[in-house]
Parts: structure tokens; C-alpha cells; sequence
């Protein structure tokens, strides 16, 4: 098929969760003409009419910890204000402790002279900021409860042409994969990823706990894999999200238990560190993977967020990579489109693959490592562990380096994920 004459659009997203909402905003705001593809039927209006009511609704059971990367980066699409006023808790601590040996290692805000390391926000709480920002930019497209069933081979300029599950198909000049871990841009496109299980579920839940949690997280490696209690913003400083990593098996075990059961079984897991758990909101368990795709970009399809990697949540690092890649490639494509390049060009697409794909395979490997540094039961090993976090601990600039790289502050940020990005 011939590329169509009426040239309307520059950029079509494949998905509109976080990082493709993001992505959209950035593109636009600098006045390029977006369409957005999502599955979904709800998104974003539905979602968006229910901000002022989440005030009074019960807490999601996905949250992240946003950096403040990721919160310079939200800033800079004008959510932040909206997340903010809507419901996130700043943490000023982080409590890290080895469940079978005696290492422990404390973060702490004021040792970085930060107010802050980062934020507690609800998934649901950051998507309606960002759809917010999206709906009133008038250069954005979004179709609902639409899909690509077919991507056509790349024209010479590296355009594609998309078979949509409902209405004519779509010339998309770049075609941007932002559909999350099982992407099906990714598929389509013919680019393989590496996957692994990690062995481990992940159980996610809010809870009401005895004691306050201080506006810190805190972290047990326990015996079956690591579990968070992170600080969420309430009246009272006593409710918390859990993420709760541990073997397929005891987490369908944890999920059959009645509420009371589970309290008891998640109090005994903390080392009560809150005091007893003492309620407990619905649970879900999600299949843990290690993913990442062998290449981020092909002839007009570049990948973004989970849909070119995904990592343990034990850092909380994963979204927050996701925003970092919206920052690189929002910098290359606005770039290129003001110079006049084709977007959809090869050379304009690996300037940011080389902007993101080192650093994101360095979190890959650092989270492996620790996954399996942590799931190491022999006592030797529990010593050495114990004594290297302990060592850690009283070793300032090692320990801060690791806080910033945690805060998303210590590699070479792209222009709109820095704090002083007014000018990018
Ligand atoms: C238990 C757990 C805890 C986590 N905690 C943290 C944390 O503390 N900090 C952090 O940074 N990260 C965390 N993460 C990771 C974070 O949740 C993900 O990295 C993030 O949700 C990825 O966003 P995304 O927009 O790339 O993908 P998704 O959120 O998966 O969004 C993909 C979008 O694409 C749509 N879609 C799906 N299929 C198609 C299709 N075929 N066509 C078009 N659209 C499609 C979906 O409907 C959705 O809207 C955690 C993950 C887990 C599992």
C-alpha cells in the first residue's frame, strides 16, 4: 500500500499505560500529531471520572516507587500536581534487612540532605494525572477498545502500515510499542526477547498495621523471597502496600487463607516490624518475569517501558526505568522532528536505544544478582551477606551512591527526567 497523501499523523503509540500515556503527552506537547491504540474500553475517560472519587475509595493493589526521576519527569507533563493532590506518600527512609542473618542497612533522606527518596503513588493515581495532561492536549488521538492484528513489512522510509481489529488501516510513519510486557508490537515486529521466570509470584495487597510505618519502606528477605511494606498517604500513618515475592506454591497457600490467617501469617513474615498486621484488602498474586528484548528498535517500531524490559519488583525500579526510556526517546524524536529527519529511520531510533539499553541491562543484572544473592540459604554465604550489608551500612559514600541510583539520580539523566528540566 502506498503511504497516504493526507500525511495526518506522525507517531501512532500502541498502549496507553503509564509509559505510553507519557510518551503521547511529551509528543504532542511539542506538537506532534499522536493517535493512541488501547485494548481497553474504559481508558482514559472512565478512569479520569473517577479521580476525585479515589479520595474515598479503597487503595489499588498496584502501587510504585516513583523516583525522583520519574517525578521531575512528571513535573515536566504537568501530572505531578495532580498525583500529588490526589493521594502519594513521600518516604524519608528505607529499611532493609536479611530475614535469615543479621545484616541490616538503613537509607535514610537526610543523609542525602533530600526531604524525601521518593514516592509511594497508586498505578491507577499516576495513569488518570497522566490521562488527564493526554485528553487536553487536542494533537492526541486515542482510539479505545481497538488493536493491532497486523504490521505490515517497513516502507523506504521505514513507515508501516497497521490492520486494526475495528476501522480502516492506520499509515503509522513510527509505530511505538509502549503495550507492556507481552507486547504484541514486540511480536509482531519479529524482535525476540530473553525471558526467564524468576520462580517467584508476587502477592500485592494494602494493609492496616499496629504501629506506623514512619514514612519509611521497609524490605525482609525472607527465607522465600523478598517482602515490602511502602508507606501509603492516609490520615493515619498506618496503612501500607505489600509486595509480597515468594514461590508459586505459597503464594496460591497465602491467597486460600481468610483474612485473619493471612494478617497472622504476614505479621510472623514482617518480623512484626509494624506491630501486628491487623486487616488486610483483597489480594491478587502476578507471575514474576525477567524479560528483554534483543533490540529496542527495528525500521519504524521502537520498543518503550515493559514492553522492551521487565525486572523483579524487589527495587521498585520498574516503571521508573519505563519513564526514563519516555524521557530518552521524547528527546530523540523531538530532536529529529525539528531537524526534519525521518522519524521512522533507523538512525533516529538507535540514538536512543544507545541512551537506554546499557543502563536498563546493568538494572536487569543488578536485580538478578541480588534475587539470587538473597536466595542463597547456606550459613556461609547468610554470613557473608549479613557482614557485606553491615559493612554497607557504615560506609557513607557507598551507601549513598546506592540511595541515589535507587532515587534515580545517579546516571546520566535524559534533559526532561532532571530536576532542573524547566528548560528542555
Ligand atoms: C508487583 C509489582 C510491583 C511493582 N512495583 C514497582 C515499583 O515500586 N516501582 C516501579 O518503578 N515499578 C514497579 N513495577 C513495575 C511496573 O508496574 C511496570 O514497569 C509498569 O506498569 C509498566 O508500564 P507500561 O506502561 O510499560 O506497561 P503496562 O502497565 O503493562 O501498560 C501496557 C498498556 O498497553 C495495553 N495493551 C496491552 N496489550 C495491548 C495490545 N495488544 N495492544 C495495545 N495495547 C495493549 C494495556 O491495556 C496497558 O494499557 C512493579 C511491578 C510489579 C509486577
Amino acid at each position: 500500500m502506498q503511504q497516504p497523501e493526507d500525511n495526518s499523523v506522525d507517531v501512532v503509540i500502541n498502549g496507553a499505560g503509564m509509559v505510553g500515556a507519557a510518551l503521547a503527552c511529551l509528543l504532542a506537547q511539542a506538537g506532534m500529531r499522536v493517535v493512541v491504540l488501547e485494548p481497553r474500553t474504559e481508558a482514559p475517560q472512565q478512569l479520569l471520572d473517577e479521580l476525585p472519587e479515589l479520595q474515598s475509595q479503597g487503595y489499588d493493589a498496584r502501587v510504585s516507587a516513583l523516583t525522583l526521576a520519574s517525578q521531575a519527569l512528571l513535573s515536566y507533563i504537568g501530572a505531578w500536581p495532580v498525583i500529588e493532590a490526589t493521594r502519594a506518600a513521600a518516604y524519608q527512609g528505607m529499611e532493609v534487612w536479611d530475614g535469615l542473618g543479621r545484616g541490616h542497612i538503613h537509607f535514610s533522606a537526610a543523609d542525602l540532605h533530600e526531604p524525601y527518596l521518593g514516592h509511594i503513588v497508586e498505578n491507577r493515581v499516576t495513569l488518570a494525572a497522566l490521562y488527564q495532561c493526554l485528553l487536553m492536549q487536542p494533537g492526541i488521538e486515542v482510539r479505545n477498545a481497538v488493536q493491532m492484528t497486523a504490521l505490515s513489512a517497513p516502507d523506504a522510509l521505514g513507515g508501516r502500515w497497521l490492520t486494526l481489529s475495528q476501522g480502516e488501516p492506520l499509515y503509522a510513519p513510527l509505530l511505538i510499542g509502549a503495550d507492556g510486557a507481552e507486547s504484541l508490537t514486540r511480536q509482531l515486529a519479529g524482535i525476540p526477547a530473553t525471558a526467564w521466570d524468576y520462580g517467584h509470584h508476587a502477592l500485592v495487597t494494602s494493609v492496616t498495621t499496629e504501629a506506623s510505618h514512619q514514612w519509611q519502606c521497609w524490605q525482609r528477605f525472607t527465607e522465600d523471597g523478598p517482602l515490602a511494606f511502602l508507606p501509603l498517604a492516609s490520615e493515619t500513618p498506618d496503612r501500607v502496600s505489600i509486595v509480597w515475592s515468594t514461590s508459586p506454591a505459597h503464594a496460591r497457600a497465602l491467597l486460600a487463607l481468610d483474612d485473619e490467617a493471612f494478617c497472622d501469617a504476614l505479621s510472623r513474615a514482617s518480623d512484626t516490624c509494624l506491630g501486628r498486621v491487623l486487616a488486610a484488602d483483597p489480594r491478587q498474586a502476578i507471575n514474576l518475569r525477567q524479560r528483554h528484548a534483543h533490540s529496542y528498535v527495528v525500521p519504524g517500531v521502537v520498543l518503550a517501558g515493559d514492553a522492551a524490559h521487565t525486572i523483579h519488583p524487589l527495587a521498585g525500579q520498574g516503571v521508573n526505568l519505563g519513564f526514563l526510556d519516555v524521557a530518552a526517546l521524547a528527546e530523540v524524536l523531538i530532536d529529529a522532528h525539528a531537524q526534519g529527519e525521518t522519524l521512522g529511520h533507523l538512525s533516529v531510533l538507535r540514538r536512543y536505544q544507545r541512551m537506554r539499553r546499557s543502563d536498563n541491562l546493568r538494572m536487569s543484572a543488578t536485580m538478578e544478582m541480588f534475587r539470587r544473592l538473597f536466595g542463597e540459604r547456606p550459613a556461609p554465604i547468610r554470613l557473608l551477606r549479613g557482614s557485606g550489608m553491615n559493612l554497607v551500612n557504615h560506609l557513607s559514600p557507598l551507601k549513598n551512591h546506592l540511595a541515589s541510583m535507587a532515587m534515580g539520580l545517579d546516571s546520566d539523566l535524559p534533559r526532561m527526567a532532571r530536576r532542573d528540566n524547566s528548560a528542555a
